[in-house]
């Protein structure tokens, strides 16, 4: 990001500059929380960088589902945990997973995926938490995996090589994916609760 014939303190480029590199943050949004922060007292801002520091020191991801837990908890998350029905719903990403765990329309595990196929930005299936998913279909045998990828054009392409890829594999789990009525292109996160639960709701079989 260029600040043109700016004469503002490094510091301060410097922090807008981080700002920018969030998702959804553009640079006047940037420009704002770093003026934002200045006008905070010392306390408040190391409130936030001990926060900053803390999600990255303490936090790790699940081994078994990718979900977020903490170090000394690292093979079970909250979700493995408190599994109650032999099903997999699987995700692109955590914000999904929390998302459907709060409409409380899901009762068994999760699987992060980290990501959908996207051959336009190098993304395959090698780069996704995809061998994960196998090796939990192999040690947990499912009854059921529901496919809880975002309508957009690369969930789907994941949505369809997972559910290929599990039918020639395994003849006796169920695959079912959300049922249309979510809004094409945009993320489960943004779902209102109603349509997700729907969409859950009334699932359709891809066997
Ligand atoms: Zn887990």
């Amino acid at each position: 990001m260029t600040l043109g014939r700016s004469s503002l303190p490094i510091e301060i480029q410097k922090l807008i500059i981080a700002f920018s590199s969030l998702p959804g943050i553009g640079p006047k949004t940037a420009q704002r929380l770093t003026f934002y922060i200045l006008s905070q007292s010392v306390d408040e801002t190391l409130k936030l960088s001990e926060a900053l520091k803390d999600v990255k020191k303490n936090l790790s991801y699940c081994q078994c589902c990718f979900f977020i837990t903490s170090e000394e908890n690292i093979n079970t998350c909250n979700f493995c945990h408190e599994k109650e029905s032999p099903s997999i719903c699987v995700v692109e990403n955590i914000v999904d997973a929390i998302t459907i765990d709060m409409s409380g329309i899901h009762s068994g595990t999760y699987h992060i995926l980290h990501g959908s196929i996207s051959p336009m930005n190098g993304i395959g299936p090698e780069n996704l938490k995809i061998d994960a998913l196998i090796n939990r279909i192999n040690t947990e045998s499912p009854e059921e995996i529901i496919l809880a990828t975002n309508p957009t054009l690369e969930g789907e392409a994941t949505s369809m090589y997972l559910s290929n890829f599990i039918k020639e594999n395994y003849k006796n789990i169920k695959i079912t994916k959300l049922a249309k009525g979510l809004a094409s292109g945009t993320d489960l996160e943004f779902s209102d609760f109603n349509t997700l639960s729907n969409a859950f709701e009334n699932r359709t079989d891809m066997n």
